[in-house]
């Protein structure tokens, strides 16, 4: 009879352009997490989250069919209901959407809303540019004071400073609908005698969306976008005045910032304020680490009623490659409290009771309740940095105690089983002391 023999199956890939995040970088997501929702938390912000997938409509409307992220990145499909679809290349049009179809205009204003959350753009993947790739963004919507930029301004410098990338603050001034038509007018008749020596992408702009031939990558358009008509030189007297303003405010707060005028932000619901937050490579190139702007039109764009608001976004992968160019170093991984250690079958079953006791009294654990052999389970606790471990083997279960292991010093001491939840307490209360006595010991 013919041997059957089974043929091997080819090995499906990540796609192209996305990540895992494997628990060996848990610990600096981790971190920037904790310090994102702390930031949150002291300035006011709550957390919203919104589906990844919402309706390709929204971001036509709200990020515009001319922009990149929408006409050439997005991961757009029709769903078995023939609805089309698309994923979410940014979270602003979807908090502003939340915030009109939730009547969040009735709450007092200005409601303050926060995102950590995954990007979708069908971007060319290279260094620093994913298809996936996760953003934590600060939205406040219904404010038009100009103390509001300069604010947020203030929390994208700080975040990153509390990871620390000292970064640089670049800002412009892109006007409103009663300016920035002339100045559009004028940047358009400029590009337009350097017509035929733009790039194809940037001829078509120059129809569709000029302000967008000023941050081209192209290097003949950026030449040609040096001697360009500027921004600030066509602000109405309203949008001069809350320039001055957040400028003004970034001064008092020490906030090291440059102007420049090429600051337009890819996507089109931008009015006012628009600013980058860079850091140079290691050959030296900026980088954006993030950016933000006023979007004063986009709720009454989206259906809701007129309203101001502003917002910045940081992509996550680019600040953990920066924190790892800087060698940032990162807070001590969790210690367990306790390891169990256990031998034989009534060690192992009473040890799963001792576990959830522990827990419950606000102790942490680790254990492998399924190894045998001390030396192996004492191996393990050390590895993890276990500060105590405890021991149970056939003798310590007739005598009803158990023993207790401090990991540094190596000296074990046997307690009564009953007082061992409040045994670890003690000796972990001690070292609190103990630590709390050395920093003052230090200090004088
Ligand atoms: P944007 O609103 O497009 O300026 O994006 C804000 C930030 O998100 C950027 O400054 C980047 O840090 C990050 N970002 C944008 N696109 C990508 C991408 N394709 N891959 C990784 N990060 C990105």
């Amino acid at each position: 009879m013919a041997s059957k023999k089974k043929s091997k199956k080819t090995q499906v890939q990540l796609i192209k352009g996305m990540k895992d995040i494997l628990p060996s970088e848990q610990l600096i997501w981790d971190f920037i997490k904790k310090q994102v929702f702390s930031l949150a938390r002291d300035y006011g912000f709550s957390l919203i989250e919104t589906p990844i997938v919402e309706s390709t409509q929204l971001f036509k409307r709200a990020v515009g069919e001319e922009t990149d992220a929408v006409s050439k990145e997005m991961y757009s499909f029709v769903d078995q209901g023939g609805e089309k679809l698309s994923l979410r290349p940014e979270n602003t049009a979807g908090v502003v959407r939340a915030y009109i179809e939730h009547g969040m205009l009735n709450l007092p204003q200005p409601v303050k809303l926060f995102y950590f959350a995954p990007q979708f753009r069908h971007d060319k993947p290279q260094a620093g540019r994913y298809r996936q790739f996760w953003q934590f963004g600060f939205e406040v919507i219904g404010e038009k004071d100009p103390i509001i930029d300069a604010q947020l301004i203030s929390m994208s410098y700080v975040i990153l400073q509390e990871l620390g990338i000292t970064a640089q603050i670049q800002i412009n001034s892109i006007g409103d609908e009663n300016c920035r038509p002339r100045y559009i007018k004028a940047l358009t008749q400029y590009f337009k005698e350097h017509k035929k020596d733009l790039c194809a992408d940037c001829q078509k702009r120059l129809l569709k969306n000029p302000l967008r031939l000023l941050d081209c990558k192209v290097k003949k358009c950026q030449d040609i976008g040096q001697a360009a008509p500027q921004m600030i030189d066509y602000l109405c007297e309203d949008c001069n005045k809350d320039f001055t303003a957040v400028l003004e405010y970034l001064d008092e707060l020490d906030i090291n910032y440059t102007l420049n005028p090429k600051i337009v932000r890819g996507l089109d619901y931008y009015t006012k304020t628009a600013w980058e937050i860079v850091e140079g490579d290691e050959e030296g190139k900026l980088q954006a680490l993030g950016g933000g702007g006023r979007y004063d039109d986009l709720v009454a764009n989206l259906g809701g009623r007129e309203t101001p608001a502003i917002g910045f976004a940081m992509g996550v992968e680019r600040v953990i490659n920066k924190m790892k160019e800087k060698k940032v170093e990162l807070p001590a991984a969790h210690r367990p409290d306790v390891y169990l250690a256990q031998l034989g079958e009534e060690a192992r079953k009473k040890s799963l009771r001792l576990m959830k006791e522990l827990r419950e009294a606000g102790i942490s654990i680790s254990e492998d309740v399924y190894k045998n052999g001390l030396k192996n389970q004492l191996e393990l606790a050390d590895h993890r940095h276990a500060k105590y471990a405890l021991i149970m083997g056939q003798k310590e279960i007739s005598d009803e105690t158990i023993l207790i292991r401090d990991m540094e010093s190596g000296v074990q001491e046997t307690v009564d089983y009953k007082k061992v939840v409040k045994e670890v307490q003690k000796r972990l209360n001690a070292r609190v002391v103990e630590k709390v006595l050395k920093i003052k010991a230090v200090k004088k």
